[in-house]
């Protein structure tokens, strides 16, 4: 970078503050995931053809890196943010064009312009999520000058659009459209992470499945309407008493499971029994007769020597939330952590 130009990071508080936003929403739209995004894929190739460009790519940025995670002409890679061109399209929120970075103050010295890829043409329109927060770039890259047309703007936005509309359509998948909770998916996703994270640094979590007690009464008696109006209630009432890590899934009708990280089966029961106490004090009452769940907790111990999976935790919490409704519901009961060889 050149002497005299200095881009807003990373001494300015806001810049940092941005970098950690977009890290959240990336997170949430869950484009740096597992798998191949191929539908970014087509979207470069389509504008690459339709630009004439030899190298196009959509990234995501948060506070310290580029991820170029679709792209023809260069392979798929991770850029410090100072190298980065991308970075001043985002914080710009606008579409930048450089028609000739030889020639541009700003990118002249850059270690893309001087060798490879030999970047002389660069242009980079934001990709916004739906809540306005710009988390990457589609761009197109030339390795000779030239001018951008009017058209070619528009193509580059529209594809720019096309491209998040599709990101939003894999967060949507990922949402329960009643109650806003996460869905199953999501849950295998973050499950796998979790015992990634549990087998790297030893930590603990739980998992609890929570179940509404005669929910189809409910249902029978002051209809479909008012039952799902308690489903959201529920779940207004579980997230004011969990923490920001933890997870909330919607697991079936009026099944839901939560997934406390860094805690075991006691401390996750204690949270479990918290959100009990408020849906009694302040959660929905159908006639007089307050709404109640049973719930079973079961908790991952890395270290215990047990092959465990999101699936044998799921029977181990379920299994426990069958005793808690023999029990009598309105109750939580907690499995012991199966212990096998070590
Ligand atoms: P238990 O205490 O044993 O759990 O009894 P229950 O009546 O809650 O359990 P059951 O499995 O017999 O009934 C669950 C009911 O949940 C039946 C179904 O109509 C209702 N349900 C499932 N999904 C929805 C939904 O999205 N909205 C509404 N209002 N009801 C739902
Ligand atoms: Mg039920
Ligand atoms: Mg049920």
């Amino acid at each position: 970078m050149m002497p005299g130009y200095s881009l807003d990071r990373p001494t300015s508080p806001d810049a940092v503050e941005r970098g950690v936003l977009r890290r959240q929403e990336i997170e949430d739209v869950g484009v740096l995931d597992e798998g191949s995004p191929a539908d970014l894929e087509l979207i470069s190739r389509i504008a690459a053809a339709a630009l004439k460009v030899p190298i196009t790519h959509v990234s995501f940025l948060d506070g310290d890196r580029q991820w170029v995670r679709a792209a023809v002409g260069i392979d798929r890679m991770e850029v410090p943010l100072e190298d980065s061109f991308c970075i001043h399209a985002i914080e710009a929120g606008e579409m930048l064009v450089v028609e000739d970075a030889a020639n541009d103050v700003r990118f002249a010295q850059s270690k893309y312009v001087t060798g490879d890829p030999h970047v002389r043409f660069y242009a980079g329109a934001p990709l916004f999520t739906n809540n306005q927060v710009a988390i990457g770039t589609l761009c197109a890259i030339d390795h000779s000058r030239r001018c951008f047309t009017a058209e070619q703007r528009a193509i580059l936005n529209d594809l720019a659009e096309l491209a998040m509309h599709q990101i939003e359509l894999g967060r949507a998948a990922l949402v329960d459209g009643l109650t806003g909770s996460w869905n199953r998916r999501m849950l295998a996703r973050v499950a796998t992470a979790e015992f990634g994270r549990s087998a790297r640094s030893g930590r603990t979590f739980s998992i609890a499945m929570l179940d509404l007690d005669h929910f189809k009464q409910l249902n029978d008696t002051f209809g479909h309407g008012a039952g799902d109006d308690v489903l959201v209630r529920f779940t207004e009432v579980i997230r004011a008493h969990l923490r920001p890590e933890d997870w909330l899934f919607r697991l079936g009708g009026e099944e839901f499971g939560v997934l406390i990280v860094h805690a075991g089966v006691e401390e996750a029961s204690n949270v479990i029994d918290r959100i009990r106490g408020a849906l009694a004090a302040e959660g929905p009452v159908a006639q007089t007769k307050p709404v109640t769940f049973s719930a079973g907790v079961g908790e991952h111990r890395p270290g215990t020597g047990e092959p465990d999976t999101l699936k044998s935790m799921l029977e181990r919490a379920d299994r426990a939330l069958y005793r808690a409704k023999e029990a009598g519901r309105d109750r939580t009961v907690c499995v012991e952590t199966p212990r096998f060889q070590n």
